[in-house]
């Protein structure tokens, strides 16, 4: 086991919103140097820290759009989501659970604050992942993935618990299926408690303090709403909460393909992002009422 240290601490910083109703500061790609390719298979991250949204009649989010060749991957920490795609697939997710949708060949959705919730309004926090598929499962049919909360896989240790989405930890696998290796956990700490990880060197790893605060290896000092960028020089780091702390940890093996990005879509060629808008605009997403 050999120690794997901490590459970068990075605050929120400038805040945009996607549609009307996620109020997000990006890390993944925009906060990191090599782009996309830094934390790949983990292509994007967009996080709305705790944000009060006040009531509305009209659910606030984002209209119907497409997406191709990655996944997307929702967490809810605060307030109800719900979703609906081109392919059937839909749900609504609360406090603790994930949605994982496979756009992959090509699907239409939107995303919006769930009906009654957003009537009432209330505090609002949750993680949006783009999760990279490798280039011979771009054109795979979609698929969704709904993962309740209690359907999480737990590790519990003294002041700790682990929730498994995808992955695994010491033997035990969490309930999403994947295209490449991939961790994916929520862990709950309480005040002074610590917990380790250990991931192949080469597992691009990252971490985001959802609450509380942490030391990370037992000297880095990192608030709530930072992202933690892990460095590959090793397998094995550890974290201590410093107050009662919620984090999110994710690790994947690297796909060592070329990305070529443009809007909703992510392909490893220019000529497959120009093919993904004429297939777009030819109406080979299907359809999904606004
Ligand atoms: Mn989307």
């Amino acid at each position: 086991m050999t120690k794997r240290s901490v590459e970068a601490i990075i605050p929120p910083r400038e805040l945009h919103y996607v549609g009307d109703g996620f109020r997000v500061h990006n890390f993944i790609p925009s906060q990191l140097k090599l782009g996309m390719q830094r934390m790949n298979p983990f292509i994007l991250m967009d996080y709305n820290s705790k944000f009060y949204f006040g009531a509305s009649e009209r659910p606030r989010g984002v209209g119907v759009h497409p997406h191709r060749g990655f996944e997307t991957v929702t967490v809810a920490y605060k307030g109800r989501i719900q979703h609906h795609d081109s392919n059937g697939g839909g749900g609504i997710i609360g406090e603790g659970d994930v949605q994982w949708m496979t756009a992959a060949g090509g699907i239409l959705h939107k995303e919006y604050h769930e009906k009654e919730w957003s009537k009432k309004g209330g505090e609002f926090q949750m993680v949006q992942l783009w999760v990279n598929l490798p280039a011979k499962n771009k054109m795979d049919p979609a698929k969704y993935q709904p993962i309740e909360n209690d359907k999480m896989k737990r590790y519990k240790s003294e002041g700790a618990e682990l929730e498994i989405i995808a992955g695994e930890y010491k033997g035990k696998k969490g309930p999403a299926t994947t295209f490449s290796p991939i961790h994916l956990y929520n862990l709950k700490l309480e005040k002074d408690s610590e917990f380790s990880f250990s991931f192949p060197e080469n597992y691009n790893t990252a971490m985001l303090v959802v609450e509380g605060s942490i030391l990370v290896n037992g000297q880095e000092k990192v608030p709530t709403d930072f992202f933690i960028l892990m460095a590959n020089d090793g397998d094995s780091f550890s974290v201590e909460a410093t107050e009662n702390s919620k984090l999110l940890i994710l690790s994947g093996e690297p796909l060592n393909e070329p990305i070529a990005a443009h809007g909703p879509f992510v392909m490893n060629t220019r000529e497959e992002l120009y093919q993904a808008f004429d297939d777009y605009n030819s109406g080979k997403f299907g359809y999904l009422k606004d």
